[in-house]
């Protein structure tokens, strides 16, 4: 059967449901993925065990970086970015994306000595994006509530912050306005090829098929991957944050700092969100993601140390989101190397959010037979480690 040019359709009889492609997995990357499909006149079913949003997409920090990205990742990251400027004209809703800038401030000469070795790098790349150095009167230009010890930094303007829910939701209801289905509380539990095909068995005993299948799954696409015959080390884990009470407002661009787990954004209703690569066991069988007082403790101090104003904000809300993590720091996105007509997205150790309306065109890319725009190859699913990312 050529699966490629299978027309656009979604059949049902009692027993067994079809259609062209099967996506494990209603997080950002799977929503992103099915919209991109159902618009090339694809067939798409998803398989969401919990509802859509439930996990990390749907509880990130929404924050939407180009800046300081691992250099495998920038194409990929920078043609995310024109879809999030865009977002309005192709999604039909702006997602709450804010262009306000994000700095990465440096606290001594020897962290902004590695900025500016780091925009060099990039300006080297002959990428049609820059990653500009400020001195400290620019930075305290603006960022004016930092302190006052900060020597410069490093800034990209139409970086921001959108929100998660909203984006991942804007993505499911595109997708289904283009024919998509989406399957919520439709756990898989067994994968299996024949025939040219695949058919996913759910906890619940329905059987569902297609002739594609897509392992979208975030931080149990491990799984997943095992069932396609492909071993990869992926370590599940939690990542915290918390919010504040209204304050008054203080900082516009998203903050990250050099050497610290930091970042840090203002919302226009004075809420400052913290988070910053602190984390928390989690449970992949029961859904608990833990939040642990030393990590947020850690957060709130370094916070407070940028930003002395904060040492009388009220946190309000703690929280974490279950994540993959891959020990270089990179998604894996790309075919199984274990198994025929099917594909990978998922394993986005904490950065993927920003990355997913670009990894919806890759996908669908891939299902067509179409070279992806940017490349991938650094994502394989059989790649060596390497050093983690910047
Ligand atoms: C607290 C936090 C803050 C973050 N901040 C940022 C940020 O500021 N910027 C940024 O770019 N990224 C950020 N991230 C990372 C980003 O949220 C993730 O990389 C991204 O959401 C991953 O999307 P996903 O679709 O791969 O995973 P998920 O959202 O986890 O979706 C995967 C889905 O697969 C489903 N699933 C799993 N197994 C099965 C199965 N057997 N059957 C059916 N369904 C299944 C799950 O229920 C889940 O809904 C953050 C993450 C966290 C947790």
């Amino acid at each position: 059967m050529n699966w490629r040019h299978l027309p656009a359709r979604w059949r049902k009889t009692d027993m067994e449901r079809g259609s062209d492609v099967l996506i494990v997995g209603g997080g950002i990357q799977g929503m992103s993925a099915a919209l991109q499909l159902a618009r090339r006149g694809i067939g798409v079913c998803v398989l969401e065990k919990d509802y859509v949003g439930r996990h990390a997409s749907g509880v990130n920090a929404g924050g939407v970086r180009t800046l300081g990205r691992h250099l495998s990742e920038l194409p990929l990251s920078i043609k995310a970015k024109s879809l999030w400027l865009t977002a309005q004209d192709w999604l039909d809703d702006d997602c709450g994306f804010r262009p306000v800038g994000q700095i990465r401030v440096a606290e001594t000469q020897a962290a902004f000595a590695q900025l500016q070795t780091r925009s060099s790098l990039v300006s080297s790349l002959g990428l049609e994006y820059r990653e500009h150095v400020i001195d400290a009167s620019e930075l305290y230009d603006r960022l004016p509530a930092l302190t006052p010890h900060c020597v410069g930094g490093l800034f990209v303007a139409d970086d921001g912050y959108a929100n998660p829910y909203r984006t991942v939701l804007a993505m499911k209801h595109a997708a289904v306005r283009a024919g998509a289905v989406v399957e919520e509380r439709s756990a898989v539990a067994h994968l299996g090829y024949k025939d040219g095909g695949w058919s996913a068995k759910l906890q619940d005993g329905r059987t569902f098929r297609a002739d594609v299948l897509l392992n979208c799954a975030g931080a149990w696409g491990q799984r997943i991957a095992a069932m396609l015959g492909d071993e990869v080390a992926l370590k599940p884990n939690g990542s915290m944050l918390m919010i504040t009470a209204r304050l008054p407002p203080m900082v516009g661009p998203v903050v990250g700092a050099a050497g610290r787990s930091l970042s840090f954004k203002q919302f226009p209703n004075g809420t400052v969100l913290i988070g910053g690569g602190h984390r928390a066991p989690v449970d992949l069988d029961t859904n608990q993601a833990n939040v642990l007082l030393p990590g947020i403790a850690k957060a709130a101090e370094t916070a407070i140390t940028l930003f002395p104003f904060m040492a009388s904000a009220h946190a309000v809300r703690f929280w974490s989101g279950i994540e993959g993590f891959m020990d270089d720091g990179l998604p894996v996105i790309g075919p199984s190397l274990g198994s025929p007509k099917a594909f990978h997205a998922f394993g986005f150790s904490a950065h993927g959010f920003q990355l997913a309306p670009a990894v919806g065109e890759v996908m669908a890319d891939l299902v067509s037979q179409v070279e992806p725009a940017t490349p991938i190859e650094a994502f394989s699913v059989g790649r060596q480690p390497r050093s983690p990312s910047a």
